[in-house]
């Protein structure tokens, strides 16, 4: 997930998106073709009183809700303030414009040298490898780009392909998106074919979080051109709080470590959601329950929209602090902050 170049997309997408025959969908797919994409179903089903409805559908109308049925199972029925819920329903909040808070707050389409790529740090590219998701987060910073669900064609990936294979700096593919496991698994397979063909790629990373919110996303498909490559492969989920992570997800994470997957985790800092050194620390402990470690806190990008969710510096420095005293250091995720033109990640 995460990756912030809507100039780039839309000139990656193509006219030749696979979309598979229902007959052919997998379960997966079934799922995500599924997910809740109505305001007013998402509030019903939750059990919202009517007083929601004209915020979601204010909401909405500024980035269209995706919930899939499997995440919407884990939130607690009536309780507005669930922390699940919360990162995917739409509020009259995001229609009031915040000074500071701007549609594309990484203005970032200078590092795109190929379709479907992003250079921007040493060793390391990022490709577009869909510009779908499978849930939609109020708090994310692409929600003002109007991406269409096409992936880039074979022939543009080609030419990233080439830029990569001339590269001999670059040991690290991190596929990204949107949710680069929205894409169908033959186009992943025909991918990541090319990429182990490359002599200097070293490790292939996939920025995602579909195993999360579709835990049958993780099956035999996928695991055959996963589990079967040369590279050393590396998964960064996207999980923000600790009720996210239910048996089949625990499951689904077994199953990619048994094919060899070294399994990181990114959140972000999101008030109301994990804004406490509880809801901090539990996250990490069921992670690492699940094989997961912490990687990054991301502090929100001042998206318009998103203000809701702030949580200021101060507040932020003063959580992590607060984690440090009760977690062992392999459990404290690194508290950072994306800053157009660094050369990685800020660390706060
Ligand atoms: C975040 C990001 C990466 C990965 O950074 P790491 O610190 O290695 O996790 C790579 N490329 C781009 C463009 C990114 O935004
Ligand atoms: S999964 Fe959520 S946070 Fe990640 S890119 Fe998609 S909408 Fe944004």
């Amino acid at each position: 997930m995460i990756t912030r170049s809507s100039a780039l997309l839309q000139r990656a997408e193509s006219t030749c998106a696979e979309v598979a025959p229902l007959a052919l969908q997998s379960l997966w797919q079934t799922q995500l073709s599924r997910a809740i994409r109505d305001p007013r179903e998402l509030c019903r089903r939750l059990g919202l009183d009517d007083s929601w409805l004209p915020g979601a559908e204010q909401g909405h109308a500024l980035f269209e809700v995706r919930v899939p049925e499997a995440f919407l199972a884990r939130m607690r029925h009536g309780d507005p303030a669930d922390p699940l819920l919360r990162q995917v329903l739409p509020l009259a909040a995001e229609g009031v414009p915040l000074p500071g808070y701007v549609s594309d707050p990484l203005a970032e389409a200078e590092h795109t040298p190929g379709p479907g790529l992003i250079h921007k740090y040493a060793g390391r590219v990022l490709l577009i490898a869909s510009p779908v998701c499978a849930v939609n987060c109020r708090y994310c910073f692409r929600r003002h780009f109007p991406y269409s669900d096409n992936s880039p064609s074979r022939a543009q990936w080609e030419l990233t392909l080439d830029i990569l294979r001339q590269d001999t700096t670059i040991h690290e593919a991190i596929l990204s998106g949107g949710d680069p496991l929205a894409a169908s698994d033959r186009q992943l397979g025909w991918l990541v074919e090319r990429l182990e063909a490359i002599p200097h790629l070293k490790r292939l990373r996939i920025h995602t979080r579909l195993p999360v919110v579709i835990p049958d996303r993780v099956d035999d498909a996928l695991v055959s051109w996963l589990g079967n490559t040369r590279l050393q492969r590396v998964m960064v989920l996207h999980i923000n709080h600790a009720q996210e992570i239910d048996d089949a997800m625990v499951k689904a994470c077994a199953r990619l470590k048994r094919a060899g997957v070294t399994l990181l985790n990114q959140s972000v800092l999101l008030r109301g959601v994990n804004d406490s050194v509880e809801a901090l620390a539990e996250l990490s402990e069921r992670l690492f329950e699940a094989g997961v470690l912490p990687y990054y806190l991301h502090v929100l990008d001042p998206v318009a929209g998103a203000a809701h969710f702030d949580v200021p510096d101060a507040e932020a420095r003063e959580l992590v602090a607060g984690l440090r005293e009760i977690l062992p250091g392999f459990l404290l995720p690194r508290l950072v902050r994306e800053i157009p033109g660094e050369a990685s990640k800020t660390p706060l």
